[in-house]
């Protein structure tokens, strides 16, 4: 596992589901999403496709659409596999937003998301960012209740992180 992808709070591979605490080594694949203000990593989380997919679940068909909508007009997904294939340096992926295509350089913040099967990473569509500020367009176009779904979720399974102030709340749909 790229040292980029563990956990900053324990400097270390993720191990367990934040959701249903499984242990990450015996599920099939999880995902790790990471959200960074500047070089600092304020938010984090570990998740089997379980759980992932029990929530995208509870979110709005609308949502879903739109969601889907927003990468599909956005993200130049045919040209980036092609360009990157499954083989590239993980770095390779993460230079530029997904969706504005703006270098990682030069944004404020973004989300990281990564899919892993043990401790292999998955390369192909993943792994990837999305800019704070795609975050934000991309938050517009969900509905309530899938925002609803997300503030749960941060609320249930971080009740005091140590960057709250920090924390991406209003403006992060679970998309990555
Ligand atoms: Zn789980
Ligand atoms: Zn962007």
């Amino acid at each position: 596992m790229p040292s980029s992808f563990h956990s900053h709070e324990t400097d270390a591979p993720f191990t367990h589901c934040c959701d249903c605490g499984c242990d990450l080594m015996g599920a099939d694949m999880y995902i790790i999403n990471q959200s960074y203000v500047g070089t600092e990593c304020v938010f984090e989380f570990a998740m089997c496709m379980t759980c992932r997919e029990e929530m995208n679940a509870k979110l709005s068909e609308q949502s879903r659409v739109a969601m889907f909508d927003f990468i599909h007009d956005h993200a130049h997904m045919d040209a980036r596999i092609e360009r990157l294939g499954t083989e590239s340096d993980t770095e390779a992926y993460l230079e530029t937003c997904l969706t504005c295509q703006r270098d990682r350089k030069e944004v404020a913040g973004f989300t990281s998301g990564a899919m892993f099967t043990g401790q292999s990473l998955i390369k192909g569509p993943f792994p990837m960012i999305i800019c704070d500020q795609c975050e934000l367009k991309l938050a517009e176009t969900v509905s309530e209740q899938t925002r609803d779904v997300w503030e749960k979720f941060v609320a249930d399974n971080f009740p005091a992180p140590p960057s709250d102030i920090k924390l991406p709340r209003r403006r992060k749909p679970v998309v990555l």
